[in-house]
């Protein structure tokens, strides 16, 4: 047995908590009219998930929750629970007992269970499409609808039986993948304009992208440009400083040997300025010592030659005298002698010339006498003279070489002194030249800085760059002429700005979204054809399996058919919509099918029953029509067992013979399903295992008690 148990509580006239177990085959409904007994049948459709308030009977969610009466308050909650044996796994539960139960609050609040869990009534409309409990609920036959499959057209016919078939499930797939596709169709559609909105943005990035890697290969120019520069620069001011070093060194060596020199020169000079002034006076002692020397002998000479005079007077003879020149006549008449002056008469006469010649002699004789003592002072004052002239050369010697060594110095200190100058003017070249080095040096340092932040740290790493053989010592011209086309360089790099970073990270960014959304654009486009795919193979699956199920249903058809009618015929078949019948066709009756391969086919219904013409279900008698259901609803159950069957006075028009087939057909049927039928029918309710009958009291609740046969035949009534 499938289903086991349906409770009741709160839901419309079932006010108390009313419990059915469904231990046979085939349970009976019984009761007075307007007992409830619809009720129950209405509970297994609204549990199992019916979204229909009109097919409820109702118009708002509440009028199925007990209303109240003159006994009893009405109530603010309905509840049905259908219990099902899943001992056979039937449901895709690992439970023996599947119940699944819904709720309804007065505010319209409907919530829905299964095994006491929340679910939603997605989830019990999937489990229950499992065992073709589908929610066109072609299994519970309301009372009237009997013949609903006839009344119906041949669409919702064809889905009443794709529900019979079990088929719904892949519909709801089908319908499921239709949605999603619509919405991947949707998300393409937001991708593909969102692709669309960043486009221009790209688009004007990608050309400034263009600029950035333009400005990227000049700054690969500039770095291998710098490399080069730096080295010879490097090189150059290497061999700049060793020169400046010599050129600076070697003068500042020299000057300082000079420089002592001089100072030592300086101090000579001006020791020599200070000579010793013992030497000079000394020189000066002498030289009035030769003057006082020198005047004696003079004096002395001419005392000699005073003496020489007078002994040559006193010699010679006094006529010779006479006659001599050295005697002359005065104005007197007077012989004069020139030699006596001193004795001082000199009037020579001749008487008294004897005499005086012997005078003479003695006079001549002390004259030699004295003339020698003379000679031998003039001799020693000679001897005094040479000695003193000695030392006055031997002290002019010493002061003269003191002249020459001050001479000597002077010309050195001079020539010293201009070759300091010439140094020193040296010095200041290599000076001047060091001034440009030191400029130079500087410019070099910044220069390299520059480049770190223009082109980056490769640029200064240019000790391994090699300079190509042969232009070691080119000119420095060209290195003037490489530091002109950096510059050009950096110039042009600086107006193209320094944004190059920033523009590549957003252009990057913007790029990797462009292609994560192309990606998305292609990964919806991939699951859209693969819905598109699985619905087509969901249609084709359905029609497959339609046309193989109808073709079984209408053996079974035809069989309880002619069960029914004791002969005759009827079948199901397939028919292709019809286009709209143009004015023309009207005029000539005929109508086209619709070829249009999306559309589904149809399902009409023929029937042609014995020893009648009639063809075409609206010339069936009301019997007629209830008898054909029939038949067409147990030959779809036959074909796909429900696991119950609801018929609600299904049996209400048939008459006692037919009675009796409808009686042997639910029993047969009875072998795969489990029915529970609402009947006023004696014959039905003879066919049950268990019967219930229902009253309702003036309470206007509904009561079920479990009856025998003969009570309820009593209490049907
Ligand atoms: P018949 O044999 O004539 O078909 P039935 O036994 O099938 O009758 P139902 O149609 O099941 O009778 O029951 C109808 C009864 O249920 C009515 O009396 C109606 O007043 C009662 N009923 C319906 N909804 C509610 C409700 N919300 N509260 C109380 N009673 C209700």
């Amino acid at each position: 047995m499938n289903l086991k148990r349906l409770e009741l509580l709160g839901f419309k006239s079932f006010a108390k908590k009313t419990v059915l177990d469904f231990e046979s085959s085939i349970t009976s409904i019984v009761g007075p009219n307007g007992s409830g007994k619809s009720n129950v049948a209405e509970a297994f459709r609204w549990a199992l998930g019916e979204q229909s308030l009109k097919s409820l009977r109702g118009k708002r969610g509440e009028d199925l929750i007990f209303n109240g009466s003159a006994g009893h308050p009405k109530l603010n909650h309905a509840s049905v629970e259908v219990v099902f044996d899943n001992k056979q796994r039937q449901f895709a539960l690992d439970f023996d007992e599947v119940a699944v139960s819904r709720h309804i609050y007065r505010d319209g609040t409907n919530e829905y269970f299964i095994n006491g869990t929340k679910v939603r009534l997605k989830d019990v409309i999937e489990l229950l499409s499992a065992v073709s409990l589908g929610v066109s609920s072609h299994h519970i036959i309301s009372q009237g609808e009997a013949d609903r499959i006839l009344n119906a057209n041949m669409y919702e016919r064809r889905e009443m039986i794709e529900d019979a078939l079990g088929l719904k499930v892949f519909q709801y797939k089908k319908e499921e993948s239709e949605k999603k596709l619509e919405k991947t169709r949707e998300n393409i559609k937001e991708v593909e304009s969102l692709r669309r909105e960043i486009a221009p943005h790209l688009r004007f990035l990608r050309k400034q992208i263009e600029q950035v890697k333009k400005a990227e290969e000049m700054r690969a120019e500039l770095v291998a440009i710098y490399k080069e520069y730096f080295k010879r620069e490097e090189n150059y001011l290497t061999q700049f400083k060793q020169l400046l070093i010599k050129e600076k060194g070697d003068p500042e060596t020299k000057l300082q040997t000079i420089e002592t020199e001089i100072s030592r020169l300086s101090a000579i000079l001006s020791s020599a300025n200070t000579a010793d002034p013992s030497k000079i006076s000394r020189l000066r002692e002498l030289d009035s010592n030769i003057f006082e020397i020198r005047n004696k002998k003079n004096n002395l000479e001419r005392e000699i030659g005073k003496l020489d005079a007078l002994i040559e007077i006193k010699s010679v003879s006094d006529d010779k005298g006479r006659n001599d020149r050295n005697i002359r006549v005065n104005e007197k008449g007077e012989r004069i002698c020139l030699y006596c002056a001193q004795v001082v008469p000199r009037v020579v006469d001749e008487v008294r010339e004897d005499e005086l010649r012997q005078a003479r002699e003695k006079e001549v004789s002390e004259i030699r006498i004295r003339r020698d003592e003379v000679e031998k002072m003039i001799h020693s004052l000679h001897e005094s003279e040479a000695r003193v002239l000695a030392e006055m050369d031997t002290v002019r010697a010493g002061i003269e070489s003191k002249k020459d060594e001050f001479r000597d110095s002077e010309r050195m200190l001079y020539e010293l002194r201009a070759e300091k100058s010439n140094l020193m003017s040296l010095l200041n070249s290599a000076r001047t030249k060091e001034e440009k080095f030191n400029m130079e040096e500087g410019a070099f340092k910044m220069e390299q800085t520059e480049a770190v932040v223009l082109a980056g740290r490769e640029a200064v790493n240019f000790r391994d760059f090699i300079i190509p053989a042969g232009t070691e010592n080119e000119p420095r011209v060209i290195q003037e002429e490489r530091r002109r086309k950096i510059e050009r360089i950096k110039i042009r790099l600086e107006d193209m700005g320094n944004s190059g970073e920033d523009v590549l990270k957003e252009y990057n960014e913007t790029e990797e979204r462009d292609r994560f959304l192309e990606k998305e654009i292609a990964d919806l486009m991939s699951s859209a054809e693969g819905l598109e795919s699985l619905m087509v193979e969901l249609s084709e699956k359905v029609n497959t399996e339609f046309k193989k199920g109808v073709e079984k249903i209408n053996k079974q058809f035809q069989e309880y058919f002619s069960l029914m009618f004791g002969g005759g015929s009827a079948e199901l078949v397939l028919v292709l919509p019809m286009k709209k019948k143009s004015a023309e066709e009207v005029a000539l009756g005929v109508s086209i099918p619709d070829e249009d391969e999306n559309k589904e086919e149809g399902v009409d219904i023929n029937v042609n029953l014995p020893r009648k013409k009639i063809k075409g279900l609206q010339m069936l008698s009301g019997g007629e029509r209830a008898l054909t259901s029939i038949a067409l609803l147990f030959a779809v159950s036959q074909v796909n067992p429900p696991p119950f069957l609801i018929l609600d006075e299904t049996d209400a028009a048939l008459d006692e013979s037919n009675s009796k087939k409808y009686g042997d057909m639910i029993e047969n049927l009875s072998k795969i399903s489990q029915l529970i039928v609402v009947t006023h029918n004696r014959e039905t309710m003879s066919r049950a295992g268990i019967l219930y009958g229902v009253t309702m009291g003036g309470d206007g609740v509904s009561r079920l008690l479990s009856i025998k046969f003969d009570e309820a035949v009593r209490i049907a009534k």
